[in-house]
């Protein structure tokens, strides 16, 4: 694997920067920065996807002929590490990057012809209906039940979870459409309009005050036949291949390489104890550099990844190991900026988004108001896309054939 960018790709890293340059408004950056979830707040991850569409790189990493830009592995990466590193709003990645692979490998021509644009345009915001209370690890149990009458299914049961679900007009499922087979078998893949009598969605408020997850109740809700990507029963074997994309799809490094360059500035400026700054203070600066190191071996073998899936080859089962490390990095870069901002790292703002002009005042930073908010929501990614001690079974069964 050769790591130096040759001389046409850091001509496009220049190109990335100076349009983010030009692009990335002061809003949109101070935005994201304030921002402690996962996911953008839709105000600004719509205005950057916009932003992004018009230029036509919204979509990224699709194929060409679905409106995409065809970049290679390499050109993805640097435009995902120059967005972080310019502080770049998170885009709506459910429909962007989940549903949109599994449509234009599973699912029909009508199907690719409708959804895919209003994907790109963000005139249908998607979110996903997997989890189910008590189906989680163990998803196969899915409980959810679509029963097809004539041309249409009627869908009954409920979704928990459900990222984003109150700003979303669109459901991706899993159904059981075949109680009477083993469980993987009787899943199927549904497309659902939530715009219709039957759904109902309900927050689910997170541990820093945030409303980022619901629980989505589907009562004899109508779906044309039409919605069921690929065959029935076929829902098992397209899920797999939608979460190996979740875990996998998106790079992890350079956002975390973004926050610790963050920590690093930010502890700079933070006076320690013995009149110094608390860069200067060796435990910190041990814990800092511990964490610079592992962020940087993520990203090598992150690059490793991206240089199969450059040949031709599914990212595969190691990315379970991308998705176990970073979220354990992501936990402790978090936990590593709330120790730089001292006491200022202790507030906890309820008020949303933390960007909004009735926020209250930061004692201290805006950086500093964020740290706890974010640290506390940071405790969920050892949990979704598949939790850490999930990840570890796939490792040991998948990947070292134990
Ligand atoms: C913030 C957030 C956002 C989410 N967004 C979505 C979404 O948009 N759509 C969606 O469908 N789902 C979503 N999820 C759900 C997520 O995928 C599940 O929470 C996750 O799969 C774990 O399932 P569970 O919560 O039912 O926990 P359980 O499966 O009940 O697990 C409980 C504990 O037991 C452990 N455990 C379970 N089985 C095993 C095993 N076989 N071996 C070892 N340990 C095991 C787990 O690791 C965990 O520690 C989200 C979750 C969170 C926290």
């Amino acid at each position: 694997m050769d790591l130096k960018l040759s001389p046409a790709e850091e001509a496009f890293r220049a190109e990335v920067r100076a349009f983010l340059d030009a692009n990335l408004t002061e809003h949109l950056r101070r935005g994201a920065q304030a921002t402690p979830t996962v996911f953008a707040e839709p105000d600004l991850g719509r205005e950057w996807q916009r932003i992004l569409h018009e230029k036509g790189w919204l979509g990224y990493h699709w194929p060409v002929e679905h409106g995409g830009t065809g970049w290679t592995p390499v050109q993805r990466y640097i435009f995902e590490k120059e967005c972080a590193l310019s502080s770049a709003p998170g885009l709506p990645v459910l429909g962007l990057k989940l549903l949109a692979p599994v449509l234009w490998t599973f699912g029909s021509p009508e199907q690719k012809a409708h959804y895919l644009p209003r994907i790109l345009s963000a005139e249908d915001f998607w979110c996903q209906g997997f989890s189910e209370p008590g189906a989680g690890s163990d998803l196969a149990s899915l409980k959810t039940v679509a029963r097809r009458e004539g041309d249409r299914y009627i869908v009954n049961g409920s979704k928990i979870w459900t990222t984003q679900a109150h700003f979303a007009d669109h459901i991706f499922c899993l159904v059981r459409t075949d109680p009477s087979v083993k469980p993987q078998a009787g899943i199927s893949f549904l497309l659902v309009d939530m715009r219709q009598p039957g759904v109902s969605v309900r927050p689910i408020i997170g541990l820093a005050g945030d409303q980022e997850v619901n629980a989505v109740f589907l009562d004899d809700v109508e779906v044309p036949a039409s919605d069921l990507v690929g065959k029935e029963g076929e829902g098992w074997r397209i899920a797999k291949f939608l979460l190996e994309n979740e875990r996998g799809g998106s790079c992890h490094a350079p956002m975390l390489i973004a926050s610790l360059l963050r920590v690093r500035e930010d502890a700079a400026n933070e006076p320690s104890d013995d009149g110094g700054t608390l860069l200067r203070d060796p435990a910190f600066a041990r814990e800092l550099a511990r964490l610079e190191q592992s962020v940087l071996a993520l990203e090598m073998t992150e690059l490793r990844i991206l240089a199969e899936v450059a040949q031709g080859r599914p990212p595969g089962p190691q990315t379970s190991l991308v998705k176990m490390l970073a979220s354990t990095l992501r936990q402790e870069v978090d936990a590593l900026a709330m120790r730089a901002y001292g006491y200022a790292g202790l507030q906890l703002a309820t008020h949303r988004p933390l960007y909004g002009q009735d926020c209250e005042a930061p004692v201290g930073s805006k950086a500093a108001q964020v740290a706890a908010p974010a640290y506390l929501n940071s405790r969920a990614w050892t949990i979704f896309g598949g939790s850490n001690e999930i990840q570890m079974n796939i490792i040991a069964r998948t990947v070292l054939n134990l």
